[in-house]
């Protein structure tokens, strides 16, 4: 049986694990590259198998880094199953559509620049994420990807086929996130067990569940985004939170909060809601400024037996957790556009790193000012603009304009969707000694090494850190 490595290898995005069992041929996860332009670039290499030869996608999550490619695949011949939970299967709708959407119409934009030569798009200029390039997929793509879906719930063992059995758990990571077992019968007759984790979500985390653990598994692919560090916890995290919405409402200036459509907003509106509800803050605007996080968002009003006991017991009591007085779901371009005259308020609005969509017109807007004040809820990948601002650096480009950041830059990595390093450790302690290796991805390159030892003396396991594309025989 070969397992092949296609992607976030030494690195955060790209997730797409290849396994030829002999008999059958299967993806967990397919996902888009992002960040500085030598990664994002390969988003337009071919696949290192042959896309028709698939028999299916296993998908984790429906993060982009997850499932971005999986259109690529249908336009390129496969017609297989896809197979994940239904929230994953719904979000990941929006998330591909929202994608084909935004690169033809920055595809369109470029194009029209080119041919009235108004000026070359610089690619370094902030935003221009797909400028200068073809899209990789269409609206049509993406249905035509939808139509594979195939829907089972968390703790089913299911023979997918003679040979392979496989179990989805719940990752905790956004809602519908799951964890991958697979049983693989080797020509030999016998059974080999290995786990993808998937991304992990953080313990305590409101709105999804804590990770499951799992026992035994002969081989384990684990994320390490956050190998090397420990999160803020949870309550010093809410008081640094509501320490800037009341310093900034004081003070009226805003509160940017770049944030992902899926999960990140909801969890920070959860936290916002308990605190208006609470009359902790009361008078506060907020606005969403984001149709595809308000999509996302009924998404997550449909599935609540996806929650973890904190969200259902406020449903319980007749409180929308996503709902509180003085939140403005903002729709259209003209509404947003007349934010700008607003002061004291919170505006959440995406992409969650920057690379785009309506945060970069209020950074540009606001970006300058002392009483501004900047929130990041979520991972920055390197070589973002998200990044270079977390990064502190003083001076940034936006839409072709240079910008001194005099704003105050608030990292809140309470609200992170993974699991800090003492996470990821707990996790990876409750597969005991039955591992024969264990595969560390979905971190950059030095946290990866770094992480992968600590593991490899802690629990006296043979760690292996892949390259792109490296393909492993699993005996
Ligand atoms: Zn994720």
């Amino acid at each position: 049986m070969k397992l092949k490595f296609c992607g976030a290898t030494r690195t955060v995005t790209g997730s797409c694990y290849y396994i030829d069992t002999g008999e059958f041929k299967f993806l967990v996860d397919c996902g888009a590259f992002q960040g500085k332009e030598e990664i994002d670039k390969l988003n337009y290499e071919p696949f290192p198998f042959d896309p028709a030869q698939l028999d299916a996608v296993f998908l984790t999550h429906a993060h982009y880094d997850h499932c971005g490619r999986i259109p690529i695949l249908v336009k390129q011949g496969f017609n297989g199953k896809v197979i994940s939970t239904q929230p994953t299967r719904d979000l990941a709708e929006i998330v591909l559509l929202d994608s084909a959407h935004l690169q033809k119409e920055e595809y369109e934009r470029w194009s029209a620049r080119r041919k009235n030569k108004d000026r070359d798009v610089d690619p370094s200029e902030e935003g221009s994420l797909y400028a200068n390039r073809v899209p990789l997929f269409s609206e049509e793509d993406v249905q035509a990807a939808l139509d594979l879906f195939e829907i089972y719930p968390y703790g089913a063992s299911v023979d997918i086929k003679k040979g392979v059995e496989f179990r989805m758990r719940d990752a905790g990571h956004i809602l519908g996130s799951a964890m991958m077992e697979f049983w693989i019968k080797t020509k030999e007759g016998r059974t080999r067990k290995i786990v993808f984790s998937g991304d992990i979500g953080q313990p305590g985390a409101r709105i999804v569940r804590d990770p499951d653990l799992i026992r035994e598994a002969d081989y384990v692919v684990c994320e390490a985004t956050y190998g090397n560090r420990l999160h803020k916890s949870r309550d010093e995290t809410l008081l640094e939170f509501l320490a800037v919405l009341k310093q900034a409402k004081e003070e009226q200036g805003n509160v940017l909060i770049p944030s992902f459509a899926v999960e990140r907003t909801q969890e920070v509106l959860y936290e916002i809601n308990l605190f208006v509800e609470n009359k902790i803050i009361e008078g506060m605007e907020v606005f969403l400024d984001s149709p595809m996080a308000s999509k996302a968002t009924e998404v997550f009003k449909k599935y609540p037996t996806f929650y973890d006991e904190d969200a259902r017991r406020l449903l319980e009591k007749g409180d929308d957790p996503f709902n509180f007085p003085g939140l403005v779901m903002v729709d259209s371009a003209e509404e947003s556009k007349r934010l700008i005259s607003k002061k004291g308020v919170v505006i959440i609005a995406g992409s969650g790193m920057c690379t785009g969509g309506r945060i970069v017109h209020h950074i540009k807007n606001h970006i300058e000012k002392s009483n501004t004040h900047m929130l990041f809820v979520g991972y920055q990948v390197e070589g973002t603009l998200g990044r270079r601002i977390v990064d502190k650096q003083k001076e940034i480009r936006v839409m072709g304009n240079k910008l001194a950041v005099n704003a105050h830059i608030h990292t809140l990595g309470g609200f992170s969707a993974h699991g800090d390093q003492r996470d990821l450790r707990y996790w990876l302690r409750s597969f005991g000694h039955s591992p024969k290796k264990i595969f560390i991805v979905h971190a950059d390159e030095e946290i990866a090494i770094g992480f992968g030892s600590n593991i490899r003396s802690e629990l006296g396991i043979e760690v292996d850190i892949p390259k792109l594309n490296e393909e492993f025989e699993l005996k």
